[in-house]
């Protein structure tokens, strides 16, 4: 075990991880999305590309065993076990600029502020921040193309194992949108548990 932390509603974080490393992110009360985003560590340039991963998986709604791609085409991670099965990989990360666009509302606490903020230490400036996987986010895509934002349908407990396939610098923002059902209307904490791949954890429940 590497660490075990809660993230606080609303927060955002970023840390490394050696490929091989596993990552456990646990939805601890159900409905809340986290946004992540990975960048080789040895190169920032080569960062997550939702365009790839939808075009080299050849699907938008991304279930275990798929993996993310970079801008090079690089296997940067790989969904290893997910017990509620729905990500999101197209509607990116609420910013204050779409919030305010779409609601109204100035300066509100978003995901693109909090990647910006947990990102400054390793050096990678807003503008070179990649869009990002909306882990057990609901967004439905009707036949015509209609996409619509729904409630999660993951409960407390349920949880996303992504293995690093090479060394990253992974982002996650505990999404703190207030003002459309992505979280239930009610940001909460998540759980991560980063490890050492010989030491699979048994699975969490509650
Ligand atoms: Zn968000």
């Amino acid at each position: 075990m590497i660490f075990d932390e809660v993230l606080p509603a609303k927060q955002g974080t970023a840390f490394e991880m050696a490929a091989g490393q596993v990552l456990r992110i646990i939805d601890l009360e159900g409905q809340q999305v986290p946004d992540l985003l990975c960048i080789k560590r040895e190169d920032h340039a080569d960062k997550l590309s939702p365009p790839n991963t939808q075009l080299l998986n050849k699907t938008i709604f991304l279930k275990s065993g798929h993996h993310l791609y970079s801008t090079r085409a690089t296997r940067l991670m790989t969904i290893i076990e997910d017990t509620v099965g729905v990500h999101d990989i197209i509607s990116g990360g609420c910013s204050s600029y779409t919030n305010e666009f779409r609601y109204g509302v100035r300066g509100t606490a978003s995901c693109r502020g909090n990647f910006e903020k947990a990102l400054a230490p390793y050096g990678i400036p807003e503008t070179e921040i990649p869009y990002n996987f909306n882990i057990f986010m609901n967004v439905t895509v009707a036949p015509d193309g209609t996409t619509a934002i729904e409630e999660s349908p993951s409960k407390p407990g349920d949880y996303i194992d992504l293995r690093a396939d090479v060394d990253v610098i992974v982002a996650i923002s505990n999404c703190p949108q207030l003002r459309n059902p992505c979280n239930g209307w009610n940001p909460t904490p998540l759980r991560m548990i980063l490890h050492e791949p010989e030491a699979r954890i048994a699975p969490t429940h509650g």
